[in-house]
């Protein structure tokens, strides 16, 4: 099988495989309840966010995550600012068009960010404020701290899409006064695929019973909220079946990440991506992030040599690792990028196998480069 160093899914510890491999239970199952409830307050640690902030996990993928923050918190016809880094942001857009809401952009050319600044320019009559931590399509991660303090400033709902950085990236959603961090299973809590999971203000929810048009049922944040309660209070309840399967693996992950520390986990990543740069600086590679303080901690998204064309991946596949293309539109077919989230993180004899396959690849194509230097330098 060939190491999964695309931006999910991710190689899964053996703590969390286990948990994966069991049968699933009941919804109404004691340990089912005991997990779930488990893993709603481990997610609080892992978010930065106070008792106040109510954590919800839903069968689904971060689209989905995105779908629940767009259609509780805006009525059609509100306004929506987004912060638009790349294709994340984008689908954001369209995600809120959908629902009737005006969207006003803020555009980064690919590798480029938005200050705070610009978006405080940006803000009158802006109800809701949407960005995206770490966008995967260009490896930008925005200031989203700064961007916190002015849409704070402003009175406007903040949503952070924090898929590519919760668990990877420093997370703080109540110093930030964020009213929903989302993000997915299958990134940097290196769990499998298939749950949705964000955490919202009393702000958030409170936007959510305001509202004219009410979201489909089953995305709705008010119908959900009794059972993710029950769940912390450790009685059964039922709205729709949850991925109990996949509970019970979220909260093996968490388990692992808040018996680290997510301070340390975020510093493990963090290590581990500048090793990565220096071995890619070795192999002659060089990254689409304008600046190096805005290349974020959980991807390297990388130029490809002159003469090198996009099939590249492909010929990284072959030495037995999986890395991913390029996805933003307007550079698809000149960069490619390489995950480094989430348990792999800790093993490096898998980020040296990685390192090693794109060297060997790229030398495969033409390009000349010290592959076993780079791996030292790893
Ligand atoms: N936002 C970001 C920043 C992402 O990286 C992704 C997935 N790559 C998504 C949203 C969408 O998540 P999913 O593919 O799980 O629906």
């Amino acid at each position: 099988m060939s190491l999964l160093m695309i931006l999910g899914p991710v190689e899964l510890s053996p703590g969390v495989r286990a948990a994966s491999a069991e049968p699933p239970l009941g919804h109404t199952a004691p340990a089912l309840i005991a997990s779930f409830g488990a893993a709603l307050r481990q997610m609080r640690t892992v978010w930065g966010a106070g008792p106040e902030h109510q954590p919800f996990v839903f069968a689904g993928s971060g689209t989905l995550a995105m779908e629940v923050a767009a259609t509780n918190l805006l009525d059609p016809g509100q306004r929506a600012l987004v912060v638009d880094t790349g294709v994340f942001s984008d689908r954001m857009a369209r995600i809120l068009g959908r629902r009737g809401v005006e969207v006003e952009r803020l555009t980064a050319a690919p590798g480029a960010t938005i200050a705070p600044a610009e978006v405080a320019a940006a803000l009158q009559g802006i109800d809701a404020v949407f960005a995206t931590h770490v966008d995967t399509s260009t490896g930008v991660r925005i200031d989203v701290a700064g961007i916190a303090a002015e849409v704070r400033r402003s009175g406007a709902l903040f949503v952070v899409d924090g898929v590519c950085s919760v668990g990877g990236e420093p997370v703080a959603q109540a110093d930030w006064g964020a009213d929903v961090v989302l993000t997915a299973s299958q990134k940097a809590l290196s769990v499998p695929p298939g749950l949705a999971l964000l955490v919202a203000s009393p702000r958030a929810l409170e936007a959510r019973r305001r509202l004219r048009v009410p979201p489909p049922l089953v995305l709705d944040l008010l119908e959900w909220l009794p059972i993710h309660q029950a769940y912390e209070e450790g009685r059964p309840s039922y709205f729709a079946t949850p991925a109990t399967g996949l509970v019970r693996a979220l909260q093996a992950g968490l388990d692992e990440l808040v018996a680290e520390g997510p301070d340390i986990a975020v510093a493990r990543h963090r290590t581990a991506a500048l090793a990565m740069r220096r071995a890619f600086g070795v192999l002659g590679l060089t990254l689409v992030p304008e600046r190096p303080e805005i290349a974020a901690h959980t991807l390297s998204a990388l130029w490809l040599p002159e003469g090198v064309d996009p099939s590249f991946p492909g010929r990284v596949a072959a030495h037995g690792v999986l890395v991913a293309g390029g996805l933003h539109p307007d550079i698809r077919a000149r960069y490619f990028r390489v995950g480094h989230l989430g348990w792999v993180t800790s093993q490096p004899a898998l980020l040296a196998q990685t390192v090693r396959a794109v060297g060997l690849a790229l030398r495969e194509v033409g390009h000349d480069c010290d592959v076993e230097g780079a791996v030292a330098a790893l």
